[in-house]
């Protein structure tokens, strides 16, 4: 079987030692990098990470032939070890990305995601792998596989392997159990349930009502490891079979809501044991891990997800209702202010996550729409619109953890569409309709059943289409231009540096809105000669403003609500049939 030895004493410059040995397969050995990881939808293009390759037999170093960046052959007749006899793959891989899909090795921690680390041997897929690590003094390594003895890992197949992330360093490390099944927390950056001595045991109710909503008494993952990065800043999280990998950012952490949206993410992460990593589409199943895949339901597996990654801390008895209204509510209000929830729709979303959601720029307010964010939407518009039928969203998750998940069968669209029709018959319209159009669902009449409506909140500012970001000392550069909006008519466009407004000189993103701040006392929309600077040369616009537009909606109650509806409210919030 092969063996993967991962040594990472070479900390202090970011190298891990990778050296692979695996029995001779005969004539020709074939072996490729993975172009990227599951979970995160981008070619990534390892490869770039890798250096110094050599194949070698007995000592003796075999001619390899690239056959693409990231694949290589091995010609083994001429060289004639024989079919069984020890190969050894060996290179360095520089890891010094810090996100939770990247590998990160200094002096303070180790962090390997295996798809950019090991290579893929022709033949060897689905044979089990052993992992062995070397690490630096006092490193203690975290990995979510089942230990064999001091310092060896077995991985089923490659698969596995590849799913396998590796946490390694000098961390404190926390044990506890969800439904008896054994758990661990490690953290790099910061001990948290040592700072919150209420975490662990938070993480285990909001773990336990994963599994509740999944109609299951224990998580699917025999073992589980949490991985938290906590660093100044920054937002991640990745699932696999047996972990989740989190990035958050201490003085996030800090805030009054910090703790909250910590919790959604694990919640988040946890949920994808089953939401994608075992219920997974078909598409998925397997993972072609060299070039992308075009899944069209990943509004399910991100959508849903996210949209009961807010509504499970209350499931488990966490937070309060008010705070969920807030959550929800700017998820709705984030959506409706995206004109590119018009241009896309919510499949092409799906399909397209690999040109599109990963590689945003200035114009993608106005082209995308975001398959989490309107997944999302659209998860809550359906658990609504199917307890008018007398079901709820949990009941699909359920029914096709036991038709797919569970039996490990990959789902179609097809095999989504008939759980959501079993549960109420006018989705086969109605849902097909919603994912190909670009047309609102009816959210307020939803809303409306569980007593809630949505109140926008106006700017105080004339509507310009444009926003600015303040660059080196007192420059002001566009960094958006709304599609159709007046900033685009007055001939304005991304990157362009703004000086002046009516002759006032600009140097502060402030002061354009003192100046366009809007007085109910002069409604007339101010049109305003510009002074901008583009290609070294300053020219002028005339820009012709439009009254304020919504800046914020917020979800809140139905002061009119019945009885009934606020009942209907409390066990649609509580995650209750
Ligand atoms: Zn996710």
């Amino acid at each position: 079987m092969p063996e993967v030895h991962l040594d990472l004493r070479a900390a202090r410059q970011h190298l891990v030692e990778v050296q692979m040995s695996l029995p001779c397969p005969g004539r020709i050995l074939r072996f490729a990098l993975p172009a990227w990881t599951p979970g995160s939808y981008l070619i990534r293009d390892y490869v770039r990470t890798m250096e110094g390759l050599e194949v070698r037999h007995q000592g003796r170093i075999l001619p390899v032939q690239r056959l693409a960046p990231a694949q290589w052959a091995v010609p083994l007749e001429a060289s004639a070890p024989r079919a069984g006899d020890p190969i050894e793959i060996h290179y360095r891989i520089l890891a010094t990305e810090l996100s939770v899909r990247t590998c990160h090795l200094s002096d303070e921690h180790g962090f390997l995601a295996l798809s950019g680390v090991v290579v893929q041997v022709e033949g060897e897929r689905w044979n089990p792998h052993l992992l062995r690590l070397s690490l630096p003094p006092v490193w203690e390594p975290f990995v979510a596989l089942p230990r064999q003895d001091e310092g060896h890992w077995l991985a089923r197949d490659f698969d596995q392997l590849i799913d396998t992330p590796i946490e390694a360093g000098p961390h404190p490390c926390h044990s506890f159990t969800v439904a008896g099944v054994p758990h661990r927390w490690v953290g790099w950056g910061g001990d948290l349930p040592l700072d919150d001595p209420q975490w662990l045991a938070d993480v285990e109710q909001v773990c336990l009502a994963c599994c509740r909503l999944m109609g299951q008494e224990r998580p699917a993952a025999p073992q589980y490891l949490f991985v938290l990065h906590l660093l100044e800043q920054g937002y991640g999280g990745l699932e696999h079979d047996h972990a989740s990998v989190l990035q958050y950012g201490h003085r996030a952490l800090a805030q009054p809501e910090g703790r909250r949206k910590l919790l959604q993410l694990v919640a988040h992460e946890y949920l994808h044991q089953w939401n994608v990593r075992r219920l997974r589409p078909a598409e998925l199943t397997p993972i072609d891990y060299d070039r992308a895949t075009v899944v069209s339901s990943l509004w399910f597996a991100e959508g849903v997800t996210s949209y009961v990654d807010q509504l499970l801390p209350l499931a488990a008895g966490l937070g309060s209702e008010a705070d969920l209204l807030q959550d929800l509510g700017a998820d709705l209000s984030r959506y409706r202010l995206t004109p590119g929830r018009h241009r896309q729709s919510l499949r092409e979303s799906s399909q397209e996550a690999w040109v599109k959601l990963y590689r945003q720029d200035a114009y993608s307010i106005d082209n995308q729409i975001s398959y989490y964010l309107k997944g999302s939407v659209l998860a809550l518009v359906l658990d609504l619109h199917l307890r008018r039928h007398g079901s709820w969203l949990g009941a699909v998750l359920q029914y096709l953890w036991r038709r797919h998940g569970h039996l490990d069968r990959g789902y179609q669209d097809d095999d989504l569409l008939a759980a959501f029709v079993d549960h109420a018959e006018d989705l086969s319209t109605l849902l097909p309709f919603w994912l190909n159009s670009t047309d609102d669902p009816d959210i307020e009449t939803y809303l409306a059943d569980v007593g809630l409506h949505m109140v926008p909140e106006l700017a105080g500012e004339w509507f310009t289409g444009l926003q600015v970001e303040s660059a080196a000392a007192g420059t002001l550069l566009l960094k958006q231009v709304l599609r159709d909006g007046p900033a685009e008519a007055a001939g304005l466009q991304v990157g362009d540096e703004l000086l002046a407004y009516e002759r006032q000189r600009l140097k502060r993103e402030d002061d354009l809105n003192q100046l366009l701040r809007f007085s109910a006392a002069s409604p007339a929309a101010p049109v305003a000669e510009v002074l901008y600077v583009r290609q070294g040369r300053v020219r002028q616009a005339h820009l012709v403003t439009e009254p304020p537009r919504v800046k914020r909606w917020s979800l809140e109650e139905d002061p009119q609500a019945s009885e009934e509806q606020r009942q209907r409210r409390r066990r649609w919030l509580s995650l209750q049939p």
